[in-house]
């Protein structure tokens, strides 16, 4: 009887032991658990040390990572923080803008999401530039396509009239009679302005942004902006947090987008921009932006596109 209850204490020990170790190998040698960052990664990453620097560069990222609980794209801190360039070229509109926009997306994240200025060290660098000055510099086309005579609606990039790197200046109907439709699209090359016409750029690691650029432009005649609503600043700065365009509609050969959907026009995310369908931020990127910038506690990212 006394070696069956010796034998049961020392059964008890044993389980106990086992457990700590468990515990503690749990605890402190799991290669991914951030309490113990110098053990990273296994040892066919340290074979490749392009693989180990980069899986450690994203594994001090999600420690630090303050939205740990969100797989989409995101920045791992807040506030951001952002610089100017050319600063003084855009003082007034441009700048009073983008201000306006941040604020906008601020209050729809309620206020999760906040941007601040920071000169010396930024997340997000803003370039200006004088649009007129950029285009006065590059080489402006201007190109007449005919097409069908009841044709209403005309985008040269969106039907591959022009490439798909064109930033277009104007598209008109230049002459109209019982066959045909004349357009005339003018646009410049995007890859040959060193950046000044291009989308909002950022740079990732895993799921983490770790960088962002982004374009404002001085007010001028070639570049034209919505009274009530500052739908360009607001687009370029949600590329920014890492989200993309929304989905496109087939585009009809004769009345364009607006015969099948409005909704798709208003979506501050559309790839085209529109100062009369495009009003507000949507609620999809109100609450997206909420699931994120709170880790997860409430919202959703349901319908929202995300860069890849
Ligand atoms: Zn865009």
């Amino acid at each position: 009887m006394q070696k069956r209850g010796q034998a049961l204490i020392f059964l008890f020990i044993g389980l106990v032991a086992v457990a700590a170790c468990l515990v503690y190998y749990f605890n402190y040698y799991q290669p991914s658990h951030p309490k113990n960052p110098s053990n990273s990664g296994n040892s066919s990453d340290s074979s490749n040390p392009q693989n180990s620097s980069s899986n450690s560069t994203i594994q001090n990222l999600t420690i630090s990572d303050k939205y740990i609980n969100v797989t989409q794209l995101h920045w791992n801190h807040m506030p951001l923080t952002y610089k100017i360039l050319n600063e003084s070229l855009c003082t007034g509109i441009p700048i009073d803008e983008l201000n306006n926009a941040m604020k906008l997306i601020e209050s729809s994240s309620n206020n999760t999401i906040k941007f601040v200025k920071n000169n010396i060290s930024a997340d997000i660098t803003i370039s200006c530039y004088d649009l007129d000055d950029v285009l006065n510099k590059s080489t402006v086309i201007c190109k007449n396509f005919s097409v069908e005579w009841k044709k209403n609606a005309f985008n040269a990039k969106k039907e591959n009239y022009i490439p798909n790197s064109s930033f277009v200046l104007s598209e008109t109907q230049i002459v109209r009679n019982d066959t045909l439709t004349t357009y005339q699209a003018c646009y410049v090359d995007s890859n040959l302005a060193n950046g000044a016409l291009d989308e909002s750029k950022i740079i990732t690691e895993g799921n983490i942004i770790t960088n962002a650029t982004m374009n404002i432009y001085v007010f001028g005649d070639d570049y034209t902006r919505c009274s009530d609503f500052p739908n360009k600043e607001v687009h370029q700065l949600l590329h920014t947090l890492g989200l993309d365009h929304s989905e496109e509609p087939r585009f009809h050969n004769v009345f364009g987008w607006g015969v099948i959907n409005f909704r798709y026009e208003e979506d501050v995310m559309f790839q085209y921009f529109s100062c009369i369908h495009q009003k507000d931020i949507q609620l999809k990127y109100d609450e997206c932006l909420q699931y994120i910038y709170t880790n997860g506690l409430q919202g959703q990212c349901a319908k929202v596109n995300f860069i890849k």
